[in-house]
């Protein structure tokens, strides 16, 4: 089993194998990058100026399917996407369509009026992606605060996960796998 990452081309360029890399290390679990093919995207909210995550979950279903793929597919957008109910989610996992998606838009430190910083992103753009991926793998949410697997209510909470999932966790992974 490999999970597939699929950068849309207008996320931060040149952080895909980095991004890649990460996840594999924090999960166990081999990556394969998808080409550049321009995914179009559904769902935009005119009012709200978001995307609707559930609404590109199930687009990226029909990717996931043409491509006759039975991997996890994780989907890497840099726009800001929300789900009924919530101001914003960082990412979304459908573990039904084995589809997931991680917006990059408030994962910027220059989102919170930070100094830019690339390995910064990269951390989080990958724990996010691990943690979605982590739950189309079957794994719920942990309460352990350094876990992947937690689920954080804040840029700090975010920030304070380390890229590792917890012996716990791992253990769950190994019985699914
Ligand atoms: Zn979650
Ligand atoms: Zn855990």
């Amino acid at each position: 089993m490999r999970f597939t990452l699929y950068w849309d081309h207008r996320s931060p360029p040149g952080l895909q194998l980095p991004v890649q890399r990460a996840i594999e290390g924090i999960l166990g679990v081999d990556g394969a990058l998808l080409g550049t093919d321009r995914l179009m995207l559904t769902g935009f909210d005119l009012v709200r100026r978001q995307y609707n995550a559930e609404v590109l979950l199930s687009r990226l279903d029909a990717v996931r399917r043409r491509r006759g793929g039975c991997n996890p597919l994780l989907l890497v957008i840099p726009d800001d996407i929300f789900v009924q109910r919530e101001e914003f989610v960082y990412g979304l996992a459908h573990p039904g369509f084995g589809t997931a998606i991680v917006s990059t838009a408030r994962l910027t430190n220059e989102f919170y009026g930070r100094r830019p910083c690339e390995d910064d992103l990269v951390d989080r753009i990958a724990k996010e992606g691990a943690h979605e991926i982590g739950h189309l793998l079957g794994l719920p949410h942990c309460p352990d605060r350094e876990c992947v697997m937690f689920a954080p209510h804040s840029f700090d909470e975010l920030d304070r996960k380390r890229k590792m999932v917890c012996p716990a966790c791992t253990a769950r992974l190994r019985i699914g796998a």
